[in-house]
C-alpha cells in the first residue's frame, strides 16, 4: 500500500447469508469492526439484504455496496436492478463484471463498460474486477486479458469522472480455490494496471486510483498482501464470511 491512497477492505458476500442472516451478520460487524480513520471498509451483500444491511449500517463507519447492477435507469428489464434504485438506498459501491458474473451468466467487456458507466452516472463507484483464467496465465496471456479488460471497461470514463472508479483484480485460478496470487505475482500485476491507467488517463489520476487484489485473501496472507506498493486493498470473499476471519483482515498491518 501507499500511504497516499487509503485502503479499502471490501467484503463480497455473494450468494451467501439469508435476509435473516445478514441482518444478523450486520449487527455483529457494527458491534465487532473498529473505526479506524487510516482504512475503509466496504461489505457488498446479496440484493434482497442490501436495504436490511444499508439500514443497520447507515450511521457507522461500514460502507455498503452492490454486486451487480444493471445499466438502464428503470424500464421492463425483469430481474434486474438500476443504479437509480442503489442510489435510492445510499448504496455508494457496487462490483461491476465479477468473474463469475462473466464466467457464469455471460458478462461481456462491452456490458461491464455499460455498467460502469451507468453507476458513475448516478454518483456510485464502480469497482471494476479484472483478472484472467488459469489457462491464460499459462499461456503467458494475462497482461493482454488485464490490457482488454481495463480498457474496455473503462471506455465509456472520461478522465474528470477516472478518479471516482476502483479496480479490483482477481485472478480467476484463485478465487475461491484456496490458492491465493504470490504478493509478488499480485504486485506485478497491479503494477502494470497503473502503469495502464496512466496511459488511458494521466499519471496524477492513475495514483490516485485504488487496486484492490482479490482471490483467496486470507487472515495469514493479507498483511503480506498489503505490503506491496501497489495493493491498495483487498476484494475478500469466503473469509468476509466469519466474523473471526473478517475482523482480523480489516485489522491487517502492512510490513
Ligand atoms: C471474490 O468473491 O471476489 C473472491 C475473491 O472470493 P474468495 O476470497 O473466496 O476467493
Amino acid at each position: 500500500m501507499n500511504p497516499s491512497r487509503v485502503p479499502l477492505i471490501a467484503g463480497n458476500w455473494k450468494m451467501y447469508k439469508t435476509p435473516s442472516e445478514a441482518e444478523s451478520f450486520a449487527k455483529e460487524l457494527l458491534q465487532e469492526i473498529p473505526e479506524k480513520a487510516d482504512r475503509n471498509i466496504l461489505i457488498c451483500p446479496n440484493y434482497l439484504s442490501l436495504g436490511i444491511v444499508k439500514n443497520i449500517l447507515s450511521e457507522s463507519h461500514i460502507l455498503v455496496g452492490s454486486q451487480n447492477v444493471f445499466h438502464k435507469s428503470e424500464g421492463a428489464f425483469t430481474g434486474e436492478t438500476s443504479p437509480a434504485m442503489l442510489q435510492d438506498l445510499a448504496i455508494t459501491h457496487s462490483l461491476c463484471g465479477h468473474s463469475e458474473r462473466r464466467g457464469i451468466f455471460g458478462e461481456t467487456d462491452e456490458m461491464v463498460s455499460l455498467k460502469v458507466k451507468a453507476l458513475l452516472d448516478y454518483s456510485i463507484v464502480p469497482i471494476l474486477c479484472v483478472g484472467e483464467t488459469i489457462q491464460e496465465r499459462e499461456e503467458n496471456q494475462t497482461l493482454s486479458i488485464i490490457r482488454r479488460q481495463l480498457t474496455t471497461g473503462l471506455k465509456e470514463v472520461l478522465s474528470e469522472k477516472a478518479g471516482s472508479v476502483i479496480i479490483a483484480y482477481e485472478p480467476v485460478w484463485a478465487i475461491g480455490t484456496g490458492k491465493t496470487a504470490t504478493p509478488e505475482q499480485a504486485q506485478e500485476v497491479h503494477a502494470f494496471i497503473r502503469k495502464e491507467l496512466a496511459q488511458l488517463y494521466q499519471e496524477d489520476i492513475s495514483r490516485k486510483i485504488p487496486i484492490l487484489y482479490g482471490g483467496s485473501v486470507k487472515p495469514d496472507n493479507i498483511d503480506i498482501l498489503m505490503s506491496q506498493p501497489d495493493i491498495d486493498g483487498a476484494l475478500v470473499g469466503g473469509a468476509s464470511l466469519k466474523i473471526d476471519s473478517f475482523l482480523r483482515i480489516v485489522e491487517f498491518h502492512a510490513q
